[in-house]
């Protein structure tokens, strides 16, 4: 027995190994992950061999060479990698899910059934997908403030703003026709830096998995943990013979990106480094307080309030029309993603008690601002002007917000809208006129209309604009306002809705356009209930927008200087918010326990995904992986921990909307997932990012490779990828 002895047993001895055990412990645990998502001027300053990684930082982004940030494209919303040399790019399924609900048919349904391209010839165009790449990147702060500086009246501040940085945008596109360029604003009225794009404009679908498999578990699972959903997808990226870009045309050829991720089909374990390149959408953590209050109190309740009710609205009209189904499946989805989100972010923000952790912290901050006399003098009324310009946003409330869902939800309210704004744009000289009004986009402009038209849902549209106007005349900041008030005492909503849209001359499209371009119809003499109504929601909405335009100029000068005093309260400098800049976030394969007694661990298998299935609703199993699975068949991308395929994974890195189908990489750079999702508890992230409850959700690569061979078929996608078999 090795504790026999009286040496070993000694009390003096137990605490040395004890310490030396503890020492030994605290060398192995990885170092904690920073909240996050790192533009690229900072990579180099992370020092992330430190944290993990195993190549030099020279790889993951060198801007005077080729590296892994040149394998990355921004695929409509999403991000996506290029993962060979022939223009492969992975992305999510619920990335090309509306483009390929798009390209299908009742009889040849894509989204549910899947799609394998056995040819280069049988790619299927994905109509209105571009892939961004990002190029090269400058500051541009000083020219933009300088002009901001200039502006005397504080509403046209952020006027100017943009006006400089369209200037800069047209003056970067004429020196170099083949880029985009867009100036994107790091900090409010502090940083801005000038990004130059590749667009690729002719990209096809390659392979999508059946919906079964690509929305496993559906919006019973969205946003979150465990998961078991195959949301990957692949589409290729094409340019002209001369490696130009251009559209569609069945003479290009793929395109031969600067850099592809090579693919590691062992993937990772749990706490293995991992990273993520991608372009998040947005986040507001250097918010004031009183801009949390604002989306507690009116963005997230109203929109997740409207949003669930649309849904319920197009879901039961498709119970029994499969092509309207078809139609507004896309929409449902992004309608669902949001309110699911919004949900989860109310909770959170109350969870987390994080409005009044913002207000503690901000009274902490001007208790260090009336330390002393000099930060006093310079910062000492930042945070009462910036309550001053918020008192006013509570008192317009939802009303900005109300009037952007009505032109969005509401076809025959856009189109009055189009009918007054035109008219009134048309008043002005052409150089002055909107963008959408000028000669040179009249196609566009029509295009639109026509649109607008054809999305028309007579059965469905009177009811959204009762639903919209009921809420908003019941709301306190629109109670005294018109239209809203007198809406509000009609005995029968449903009988004046509906009498608005017999009696409108909106309906005929061609009176319409006749109307819209007869110079000498003025909307004033038209006695239509429906231009009239649109009219005063309108006039609404421009008094909304220039207190708006003041309370942005405001805060353009005031957020500044509140980041400003804040790095000096805290001696540290910050990362910029998420904005839809390329951005690197890092972290470790790691479980997490967000409830009592609660532990989830990082990896789910197939086997979870099988016990998971049932025949209907979210969880409907793909026939092709049951059987597979029956016969054990997991091939060569098993996990040999797990004995079982990996399916999705998650890691403590800081990941947002944007993220979706960006690539995981290991300590080599190697592919090794692909990010889709948040924990719900993460959907707070936007506000503030904890490693306690903040996970982000992947698919396992092993899973994809499962999928694409044993499903799919595809064998030839695997070679291309440099896996061998
Ligand atoms: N699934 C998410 C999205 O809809 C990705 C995320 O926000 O983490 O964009």
């Amino acid at each position: 027995m090795f504790f026999k002895n009286r040496f070993f047993n000694s009390p003096i001895l137990i605490l040395l190994s004890l310490l030396l055990l503890i020492l030994i412990s605290f060398a192995f645990i990885p170092t904690k992950p920073d909240e996050g998502m790192f533009p690229l001027s900072d990579i180099k300053s992370i020092n992330l061999n430190e944290k993990g990684l195993k190549i030099s930082v020279d790889e993951v982004y060198n801007p005077n060479g080729v590296s892994l940030v040149d394998a990355l494209v921004k695929i409509g919303g999403c991000t996506g990698s290029f993962i060979s040399d022939e223009g492969l790019i992975i992305t999510n399924h619920h990335c090309v899910f509306s483009i390929v609900s798009n390209a299908s048919t009742v009889e040849n349904n894509y989204l549910e059934n899947g799609f394998l391209a056995e040819s280069r010839e049988k790619e299927l165009p994905a109509k209105g997908l571009t892939c961004r790449i990002t190029d090269s990147y400058e500051d541009v702060s000083a020219e933009v403030l300088n002009a901001a500086n200039t502006s005397e009246d504080i509403s046209q501040r952020t006027t100017a703003i943009s006006k400089k940085i369209k200037e800069i945008v047209d003056r970067e596109e004429k020196k170099d026709s083949t880029i985009k360029a867009e100036v994107s604003e790091m900090f409010v009225g502090e940083q801005y830096i000038l990004f130059r794009y590749k667009t690729i404009n002719d990209v096809r679908l390659v392979y999508v998995p059946p919906r079964t498999i690509g929305e496993f578990g559906g919006e019973s699972d969205n946003w979150v943990w465990p998961r078991h959903n195959g949301d990957f997808s692949f589409v290729r990226a094409y340019v002209a013979p001369d490696g130009s870009s251009t559209k569609y045309s069945e003479s290009n050829v793929p395109y031969k990106p600067k850099k592809f991720l090579q693919v590691n089909p062992k993937g990772v374990n749990e706490e293995d480094f991992v990273f993520i390149l991608g372009y998040p959408g947005r986040t507001f953590k250097h918010q004031p307080s009183q801009f949390l209050i604002m989306q507690e109190k009116y963005q997230l309740p109203y929109i997740q309030d409207l949003y669930s009710w649309l849904i319920n609205l197009y879901e039961k009209r498709g119970e029994n029309d499969p092509v309207f189904e078809l139609e507004k499946v896309g929409e449902i989805q992004g309608l669902a993603n949001t309110e699911k989100n919004y949900r989860g972010k109310i909770q959170g923000l109350d969870r987390l008690k994080l409005i009044q952790k913002k207000q503690e912290e901000e009274k902490q901050l001007q208790n260090f601002i009336e330390s002393d006399p000099a930060f006093k003098e310079k910062y000492g009324s930042v945070l009462s002007e910036i309550d001053d310009v918020y008192k006013d946003a509570f008192k317009s409330g939802r009303r900005n917000l109300v009037l952007m869902m009505l032109s969005r939800n509401v076809d025959y309210y856009r189109l009055a809208e189009i009918f007054i704004d035109y008219k009134k744009e048309m008043m002005k000289p052409e150089s002055e006129r909107k963008s959408l009004y000028k000669e040179e986009k009249r196609n566009e402009f029509y295009n639109t209309i026509t649109k607008l038209y054809n999305d028309f849902m007579p059965d469905l549209e009177p009811k959204i604009l009762n639903k919209m106007l009921s809420d908003a005349s019941a709301f306190e900041e629109f109670k005294d306002v018109e239209p809203f008030k007198s809406f509000s005492k009609q005995n029968n909503k449903e009988d004046f809705i509906a009498d608005l849209y017999d009696d409108t001359f909106i309906k005929d499209s061609k009176e319409y356009f006749k109307l819209l371009e007869d110079a000498d119809e003025k909307i004033e003499d038209l006695d239509d209930p429906y231009l009239q109504l649109v009219k005063s929601i309108f006039e609404l909405g421009e008094i909304e927008k220039n207190k708006s335009q003041v309370r942005d100029g405001n805060l353009n000068i005031l957020l500044a200087k509140l980041n400003d005093v804040k790095r000096q309260w805290m001696n540290k400098s910050f990362i910029p918010d998420a904005n839809s800049t390329l951005r690197l976030t890092f972290g470790y394969v790691r479980g997490y326990s967000p409830r009592d007694a609660t532990y989830f661990s990082p990896h789910t298998t197939l086997s979870g995904l099988i016990e998971k299935g049932k025949e209907y609703g979210d969880y409907k199993l793909n026939e092709k992986i049951k059987e597979l699975y029956d016969k054990k068949d997991f091939g060569q991308f098993i996990h040999p921990e797990l004995n079982d395929v990996p399916v999705n994974f998650i890691y403590n890195m800081d990941t947002s909307g944007g993220n979706s189908g960006s690539p995981i990489m290991d300590a080599y750079g190697k592919l090794v997932g692909v990010n889709f999702d948040r924990s719900f508890e993460a959907t707070v992230n936007d506000y503030t990012w904890s490693e306690k409850y903040s996970r982000s959700i992947g698919v396992d690569i092993r899973y994809v490779l499962w999928v694409v061979q044993k499903v799919g078929g595809a064998d030839f996608l695997l070679k291309e990828m440099g896996i061998s078999l």
